[in-house]
C-alpha cells in the first residue's frame, strides 16, 4: 500500500497544522491551519500549496483553533471545493472564528495601506470575510465515535481530545487490497482533569501516530489555580479596585467563568458583578448549552437556573455601547474581555481606561507570547502603548497559571501509553524544536517508540518496510 504524507506545517513549530496525505488516487488534508508568530513563519501563509487546491479531495479537521483551520478561506478562494469534515461543534466554532479572522485580515491590510508600511502599493488581505463565508457550505459535521467514509477505502472516526469544545483525535483506517492500516492524529491534546471537558481518549491501536508536542518538555506544577485566582481577586478588592481578565474567547473564558462561579459559591470571593464583554466569547459560551453532550458540565446540560454561564451577577455585554459604559466602572467588579494577550479586541479599551488607577488589577490567565502587550505588562513595564498613546501602568499585574488547554509532558506520555502495542512509527509534531526533541527522546527511552521529527515540507512514505 502506497501512502505518503507531506508536512505542510506544524513541523518544528506549533502553528500551521496541515498534513497532506496521498493515497495515489486520493489526496486529502488533515487540518488547514494558519502560521502564527514570527514574521518568517507568517509569510508561509502566502505560499502556494504544493498542489492545486482543486486537486485536493477532502479535508479533515481536528479542532477549531486558528492554527488548525485558519487557512481554509484561502484554500477555498484558491479553488478547493471538497468536503471539510469536522465535529458538529467545530463547525459552529469555525464559523465564528473564521469570520473574525477574515475581518482581522481585512483590517490589517487596510491599516498597512493607510500607514504605507507594506511593500505593496495596495496590500491585499490573505482573505476576506466573504472568503471566510465561502467555507461554511463545505463544512460537514460528524458525530464523535461514529465512523464515516471519506473514500471507498478510507474510514474516519473522531474521539474526544479534551483540548477545547469539539476538539478531536482522528483515527483513519485505510483498507488496501491485502492489508488494513490505521493512522492516528492526536490533534491537540487537553488535560486529564479539566472541569469542563472530557479527558483525551486513549486509542488502543495504530500503525502510524502523529502526536502533538506543544508542552513536550514541560511538566506543569500542580498549581492551585482556583486559590491563586481568588488570591489575586481578593487583593484587588482589598483596595476597592476593579479586576480585568484578558482571556481568549474559546475555552479560557469559559474556564475562568467556571472558576469564578465556584469561588463565589464557596464564599472565597465576594459575589460581585461579572461582565463578559466579548461578543465572540458570548457566542462561544452559548455553544456549551447547544452541545451539552460534548462536555461534562452537568449544570449546563440540565439547564439549572444558576450555573457558571448563567447567574444573576453575570452580564453578557454584546453591544459596543454596553462595553463603553464599563469605562466609568469603579470598585469591586470583574471584566472578562478578549484578546487574551491584549493584542487587540475590547480588552484594550478597558486597559486604556483602568491601567492608570493603582487600585485596579489585571489578571492574566494564559501564556503571554513574546512581543505582545500582555508580555510587556507581565514583565512589569511601567508604560504600554494603546491606541497610539503611552498609558501608565499603575494597576497591579497578576499571572495565574494552570489554565492551559494543552497536555503537559506526563499527560502526553500517558496518552502514548494508551496504545496496546507500540505504533510502528510516530511523527512528533506541533511543538518547537526543543519540546518536540524532548518528547521524542522520552517516547524512545520509556516506550521504545520509533519517532521522527519532520521538517517543513518533508515527505515520507508511510508503509515502506512495514
Ligand atoms: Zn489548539
Amino acid at each position: 500500500m502506497d501512502v505518503s504524507v507531506k508536512f505542510l506545517g506544524a513541523a518544528g513549530t506549533v502553528t500551521g497544522s496541515r498534513y497532506l496525505l496521498d493515497l495515489g488516487d486520493f489526496e486529502f488534508l488533515v487540518d488547514c491551519g494558519l502560521f502564527q508568530g514570527r514574521r518568517e513563519l507568517r509569510r508561509r501563509n502566502w505560499d502556494k500549496f504544493p498542489m492545486p487546491p482543486t486537486d485536493m479531495e477532502a479535508i479533515i479537521l481536528t479542532h477549531a483553533h486558528m492554527d488548525h483551520i485558519g487557512c481554509l478561506p484561502k484554500l477555498v478562494k484558491d479553488g478547493f471545493r471538497g468536503p471539510i469534515y469536522c465535529t458538529a461543534v467545530t463547525a459552529e466554532l469555525a464559523k465564528i472564528l473564521l469570520l473574525d479572522s477574515g475581518k482581522l485580515q481585512e483590517e490589517e491590510a487596510e491599516y498597512a495601506r493607510k500607514k504605507g508600511y507594506s511593500k505593496h502599493e495596495n496590500p491585499e488581505p490573505l482573505y476576506t470575510v466573504e472568503d471566510a463565508e465561502a467555507v461554511f457550505p463545505l463544512l460537514v459535521p460528524k458525530d464523535f465515535k461514529k465512523p464515516f467514509s471519506i473514500h471507498p477505502s478510507v474510514e474516519v472516526t473522531y474521539y474526544h481530545a479534551g483540548h477545547i469544545l469539539g476538539a478531536a483525535i482522528v483515527r483513519i483506517v485505510i483498507k488496501g487490497d491485502s492489508q488494513t492500516k490505521k493512522l492516528v492524529f492526536s490533534g491537540d491534546l487537553g488535560r486529564y482533569h479539566d472541569p469542563l471537558l472530557y479527558p483525551p481518549t486513549l486509542i488502543p491501536e495504530a500503525d502510524v501516530v502523529w502526536i502533538e508536542s506543544t508542552y513536550g518538555d514541560r511538566v506543569s506544577t500542580t498549581v492551585k489555580t482556583e486559590e491563586e485566582l481568588a488570591k489575586a481577586i481578593n487583593d484587588v478588592f482589598s483596595r476597592d479596585g476593579l479586576v480585568i481578565i484578558p482571556a481568549f474567547a474559546v475555552g479560557r473564558t469559559q474556564l475562568v467563568m467556571y472558576y469564578l462561579y465556584q469561588l463565589v459559591k464557596k464564599g472565597k470571593i465576594p459575589n460581585v458583578p461579572i461582565y463578559l464583554d466579548s461578543p465572540m466569547a458570548i457566542n462561544v459560551s452559548k455553544l456549551y448549552k447547544e452541545f451539552h453532550q460534548d462536555h461534562q458540565l452537568i449544570a449546563v446540560l440540565e439547564d439549572t437556573v444558576q450555573h457558571p454561564f448563567q447567574h444573576s451577577q453575570l452580564h453578557y455585554y454584546r453591544k459596543q455601547e454596553q462595553s463603553r459604559t464599563l469605562n466609568d466602572l469603579k470598585g469591586k467588579a470583574i471584566i472578562i474581555s478578549a484578546s487574551g494577550m491584549a493584542t487587540g479586541g475590547r480588552v484594550l479599551h478597558h486597559l486604556f481606561h483602568h491601567l492608570p488607577d493603582e487600585r485596579n488589577g489585571v489578571v492574566f490567565v494564559g501564556y503571554q507570547a513574546e512581543g505582545t502587550r500582555g508580555r510587556r505588562l507581565v514583565n512589569g513595564e511601567s508604560e504600554v502603548r494603546i491606541y497610539g498613546q503611552e498609558v501608565p501602568v499603575k494597576a497591579k499585574i497578576y499571572s495565574v497559571e494552570g489554565l492551559s488547554a494543552h497536555a503537559d509532558q506526563n499527560e502526553l506520555i500517558e496518552w502514548a501509553e494508551g496504545f496496546n502495542q507500540k505504533p510502528k512509527l510516530a511523527f512528533i509534531v506541533h511543538g518547537e524544536e526543543e519540546s518536540a526533541g524532548v518528547l521524542a527522546q522520552k517516547l524512545k527511552e520509556e516506550l521504545g517508540w520509533n519517532t521522527i521529527i519532520p521538517n517543513y515540507l518533508e515527505s515520507f512514505m508511510l508503509f515502506e518496510g512495514i
